[in-house]
């Protein structure tokens, strides 16, 4: 059997390499149009897929050093080309204007902070990597700002829980301009000046674009493949496309929400991973199946740890869940035992049956290990008061004989035998 895979990153290397541990004759092929490859069989940096002959079984390749073009049969053929950075209007007006997606990019950041030293930078979008890029030039001396057309960063993150964060970058000092969109940039050879749609005129000698991403489905597109939410590749819990000879893994492909069971993108590393595997075992003959996403994710800002998973409360209102939460506010281990740091931890759970939903926390240490355990819980399905059962490890440097979740579980089942009555922030004017 001959697989041709196309990307060599997270899905499309997790592919190959799960392919070659089931079957040590199949013949591996992937082609990457980057020179970066993350496992390689019989990997080829710099050749681009062109065009995918459906007819025939075969792909088009571009060589991208020497322009030559080649067809390669498959038997199987995987789609994992990720996604592509959303682009401005304005991003190619000037050199100085960047984005940041593959290793090549940060090559090219880098080679500008270095060889100009610039005092200001401009991220345009609060996202993941606005916010990872924010900190990182901020520790090389540049004064940097954010502007995004949300109101607050991160827009996974709830308003509450996010202006903890916003709290520690402005102190870190990241300057914000939340709620406000870039209307145009002008170009001089000083600096580039960003103008807001509230007048406000920004300048910055370099500027990165974090604005989002869009599945890379050209290929699909011109194959003839079925596509979804924003030009995805449709593919069945097998990772199988409408084409019965096609897989597709990673941020190009739809997912299911296995809450909401609405369909969705999720463009992160860990399913990407898991749908590699997936795919592989379907190629040969094991029936794995991709059983949809719950979008756990976590950041690193400075000095603090951002979480999520699952729903948070502007999904919950947009899909007419009923539902209730507790924020509480509790050690990251023994009060007694050196450097214990408080972390925010936000559980929101049906009204009714009392499902887990998400979780968000905002802390320095430990924040990691409660998130996973959440996700684990609203994976297996538990109620939120039964988190006050999870026998957690616990020693004085690393938790408390009840830990954080353990907590919540406390309140929730205080909630449940209607024990406490909660208040919240913005009950205080009425109250
Ligand atoms: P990718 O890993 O992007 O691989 C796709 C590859 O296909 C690319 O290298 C591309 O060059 C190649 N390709 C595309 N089309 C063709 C073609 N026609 N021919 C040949 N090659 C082609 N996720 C997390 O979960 N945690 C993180 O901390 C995290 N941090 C991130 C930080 C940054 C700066 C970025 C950009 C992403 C981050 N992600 C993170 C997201 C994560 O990298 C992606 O979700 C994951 O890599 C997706 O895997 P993939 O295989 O679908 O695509």
């Amino acid at each position: 059997m001959r697989v041709v895979i196309v990307g060599g990153v997270a899905g499309g290397a997790s592919t190959a390499a799960r392919l070659r541990r089931l079957d040590e004759n199949a013949e591996i092929i992937i082609f990457e149009r980057t020179n970066y490859i993350s496992y390689a069989n019989c990997g080829l940096p710099y050749h681009e897929v062109i065009n995918i002959d459906t007819l025939n079984k075969r792909v088009e390749v571009k060589n991208l050093l020497t322009s030559d073009i080649d067809y390669v049969n498959y038997d199987k053929l995987v789609l994992s080309p990720g996604a592509t950075p959303i682009l401005p209007p304005f991003y190619h007006i000037d050199k100085r204007i960047m984005t940041l997606r593959t290793v090549e990019d940060t090559f090219k950041i880098k080679l500008y902070v270095e060889g100009n030293s610039p005092k200001t930078a401009m991220i345009i979008g609060g996202g993941y990597i606005g916010v990872e890029l924010a900190e990182n030039l901020t520790k090389l001396g540049i004064e940097v700002s954010i502007v995004d057309m949300q109101p607050q960063l991160l827009n996974v993150l709830d308003s509450d829980m996010i202006s903890f964060v916003h709290k520690n970058v402005v102190s870190k000092g990241v300057k914000l301009h939340l709620g406000h969109a870039v209307k145009e940039v002008k170009v001089s050879d000083r600096c580039l000046t960003v103008c807001l749609d509230n007048g406000c005129q920004i300048d910055a000698e370099v500027i990165i674009c974090a604005v989002g991403v869009k599945p890379e489905s050209k290929l699909a597109e011109m194959a003839g493949l079925k596509l979804g939410v924003n030009g995805s590749i449709i593919v069945d819990e097998h990772m199988q496309t409408s084409n019965p000879d096609i897989y597709a893994v990673g941020d190009a492909v739809q997912v299911k929400n296995i809450i909401t069971g609405e369909d969705t993108l999720l463009p992160l590393a860990g399913p990407a991973n898991k749908q590699g595997r997936i795919a592989a075992d379907n190629l040969c003959g094991i029936k794995s199946e991709y059983q949809g996403t719950l979008g756990s994710s976590i950041l690193k800002v400075f000095d603090l740890t951002v979480a999520e998973t699952g729903l948070n409360e502007k999904v919950c209102q947009k899909n007419n869940i009923s539902y209730d939460k507790v924020i509480l506010s509790p050690l990251s281990h023994a009060s007694y035992y050196p450097n214990a740091k408080v972390m925010n931890l936000k559980l929101i759970f049906n009204k009714n049956d009392y499902q887990i939903l998400g979780a968000q926390i905002v802390g320095y240490d430990g924040v990691d290990k409660r998130i996973d355990v959440i996700a684990t819980a609203i994976k297996a399905k538990m109620k939120a008061y039964e988190l006050k059962e999870l026998e957690l490890a616990y020693a004085p440097p690393y938790s408390s004989a009840k830990d954080p979740v353990n907590l919540a579980g406390y309140i929730i089942d205080n909630i449940k035998n209607g024990l406490v009555k909660q208040f919240e922030y913005n009950d205080l004017n009425r109250l």
